[in-house]
């Protein structure tokens, strides 16, 4: 069978019949230029999942104009005729939509990306709150009144940048998109989405629930492909006013070249090494299930996994053994049964895990659990036990490195200052976590953690649309989530009227 009989519409998306064969350009679904595909491959067990688009520089060229052309389009209902009230209201209508279609989006993300029911469904509902959130916040982004020279009055506006790039990764697709598009069309933004080419259909499914909700042609325009082609294409075309990429600090880097060429801003968001820190007088019922879920959530594969667990040393032993328990307990399998942990994205990836693992077996790493991997598994199925590994050495390249899988470092510490160094001894900084009775304690560390979220006594927070996220050295620059996010994606110009 060839890649190009398999548009997902009629195997697993009925009730979002979109053409993941197309890409989405001025609000039409046509083939990519180049008439070619690409292949998706269902992780839980290797198989054909879906042919995609393989978009290239001339479909972006295609997405750009488009995107530019409904924010110049004079006509009544167009993108850039629309109120701020007006955008805020299809925002609504978009996140009522989704939420109705939650099951079938989680569906469509355990198939491709192999994330569990359970995780998928929790992805659907978040894009449906950032659709919310943002919606509700559209209007309400107000300039300032600038008090100035006598005979003049002065403000500012928050205006859109215009043409808004998005090129996000595979790993939490409808969570990302929810906040950086969703923020992006809020302030009035055309937006040119670039999915990643190992996991894009709720991408697609997304842009077909905003078209139903009304989303003006060319307010969204979606385009699949290989990141060396359609990324690239996109973060250098001259007609782009704003990136925000979220991926590898590699590719982060690149993006960044291609922003300066151009002259315009960049979000990053990027990897991370984020540690919770667990000091000897913290309620440790309390922590035992952030700091696990933490780290096997999406099999590891969260830029703000809790990949280093840093423990002070008298309840070392006792928190090893607790989370051992737990790593011992978890449940591994395809993404449809709804398992504690499913397949990573891709055999490459989990060779790249099977990397790290076959280095902490060399360097003698002593590993307090690993999860079993059942017989039943399917066997082209990427599957990767998660593992727990104890007594780490800060500098080791497992607590060092975004290993980016299931794969938790344990590391012991003894006191503030030391937990302090270690906590900020990575190139990362993105986020971290806190566990202590003494507030006093937790605020001084808080301060002096070098990253862009901190958490006391929590992980994570539930998501916390609401509040603001992004890193600091490696992990990136730039804020997206929360009220921040909206300042991000606009442009403040100053007026100053003469009249005295
Ligand atoms: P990646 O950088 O390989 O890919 C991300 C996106 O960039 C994809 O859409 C890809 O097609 C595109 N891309 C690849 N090469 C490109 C190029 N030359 N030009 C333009 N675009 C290009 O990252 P990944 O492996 O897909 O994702 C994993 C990484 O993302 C991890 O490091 C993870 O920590 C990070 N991440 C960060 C956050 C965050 O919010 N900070 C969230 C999720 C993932």
């Amino acid at each position: 069978m060839s890649a190009t009989d398999v548009p997902v519409s009629s195997l697993i998306s009925e009730k979002i019949p979109f053409d993941s064969t197309h890409v989405l350009v001025g609000g039409v679904w046509r083939p990519a230029h180049s008439g070619q595909h690409l292949e998706l491959i269902n992780p839980s067990d290797g198989s054909l999942l879906a042919s995609i688009a393989r978009g290239q520089a001339a479909d972006i060229d295609a997405a750009v104009r488009a995107a530019q052309a409904a924010l110049d389009d004079p006509q009544d209902g167009s993108w850039g005729r629309l109120s701020a009230a007006e955008r805020g209201r299809l925002l609504l209508r978009m996140s009522e939509l989704v939420l109705a279609h939650a099951d079938e989006l989680a569906r469509l993300e355990a198939l491709d990306v192999g994330k569990p029911l359970r995780q998928g469904r929790a992805d659907a509902v978040a894009l449906a709150r950032y659709l919310e959130f943002y919606g509700g916040a559209a209007d309400k982004v107000h300039g300032q009144s600038i008090p100035f020279a006598n005979g003049y009055t002065a403000f500012s506006l928050r205006e859109p940048h215009g043409v808004t790039a998005h090129i996000v990764p595979w790993n939490y697709p409808m969570q990302i998109i929810g906040r950086s598009v969703g923020a992006a069309l809020a302030m009035g933004n055309a937006c040119v989405l670039k999915p990643a080419e190992e996991a894009c259909l709720t991408a697609l499914a997304f842009a077909y629930i905003a078209q139903q909700a009304g989303l003006p042609a060319g307010a969204l325009n979606v385009v699949p492909g290989l990141g060396e082609e359609v990324g690239a294409a996109l973060s250098m075309h001259p007609g782009v006013r704003h990136i925000s990429f979220t991926g590898s600090v590699q590719v982060g880097t690149l993006i960044q070249t291609a922003a300066a060429r151009n002259a315009i801003p960049v979000t990053l968001e990027l990897g991370g090494k984020s540690p919770q820190i667990v000091f000897a007088d913290a309620d440790l019922d309390a922590a035992l299930p952030f700091l696990v879920n933490a780290g096997i959530q999406n099999a590891g594969q969260t830029c703000s996994a809790a990949s280093r667990i840093l423990v002070e040393r008298p309840v070392f032993d006792e928190v090893v053994a607790r989370m051992a328990e737990r790593y011992r307990a978890l449940r591994v399998g395809p993404a449809l049964q709804d398992p504690d942990v499913g397949p990573v994205i891709s055999s490459r990836q989990r060779q790249i895990i099977q990397g790290y693992l076959d280095l902490i077996k060399e360097s003698g790493l002593h590993v307090a659990a690993q999860a079993e991997l059942p017989d039943t598994l399917p066997g082209q199925g990427c599957y990767v036990a998660p593992t727990l590994v104890a007594d780490v050495a800060a500098n080791h390249r497992i607590a060092q490195e975004e290993i980016f899988g299931p794969v938790q470092a344990v590391i012991p510490f003894d006191g503030e200052a030391e937990a302090l160094r270690i906590a900020n001894g990575t190139a990362y900084g993105l986020v971290a976590g806190v566990w202590t009775r003494d507030g006093s304690r937790a605020l001084r560390v808080a301060r002096k953690l070098q990253c862009g979220q901190v958490f006391i006594n929590n992980y994570g927070a539930g998501g916390g649309i609401e509040l603001p996220f992004g890193g600091v050295k490696h992990s990136g620059h730039g804020r997206e989530k929360g009220f921040e996010a909206l300042y991000g994606f606009s442009v403040l110009k100053t007026l100053a009227i003469k009249h005295d």
